[in-house]
């Protein structure tokens, strides 16, 4: 599971320098050096875990309770207007450190980001279908 090349494993080790902005045992946060905005962070697990899905329940509720204080942190710091959470899961969908980590976005009126995805439409009974599909089971 360690992966002695990952750059976040050695933001986490402090092998590399961050400018941090939180840390507890298990989570740290620090400022993305190519920001959407001033003051977007990223937030990660020190242990090293790919993707959200492969974190155990206990280190993603210590990772989202951090999340949490960290974009507490920016809208209140930053004097932000809101504020974006995402994460990205696997390169297709545009995860380039293979490292989990959520980003925080301080938002602005009018500043000019904008998340825009398609908005398609579901055919006759392809609502359904892909609920049947994805039902938690
Ligand atoms: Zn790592």
């Amino acid at each position: 599971m360690e992966d002695p090349d990952c750059i976040f494993c050695k933001i986490a080790k402090g092998q590399i320098p961050s400018a941090k902005v939180y840390e507890s045992n298990d989570v740290l946060a620090f400022l993305d050096i190519s920001p959407a905005n001033k003051g977007h962070c990223l937030v990660i697990p020190k242990r090293h875990f790919e993707t959200l899905t492969d974190m155990p329940d206990i280190e993603l509720a210590a990772l989202s309770a951090a999340v949490k204080k960290v974009a507490l942190s920016v809208y209140t710091s930053l004097k932000a207007d809101g504020f974006n959470i995402f994460m990205n899961n696997k390169k297709a969908a545009g995860q380039i450190v293979p490292h989990a980590h959520f980003h925080i976005v301080p938002r602005f009126k009018d500043d000019g980001i904008s998340f825009d995805w398609p908005h398609r439409k579901y055919g006759e009974g392809e609502l359904e279908e892909y609920a049947g599909k994805i039902k938690v089971k």
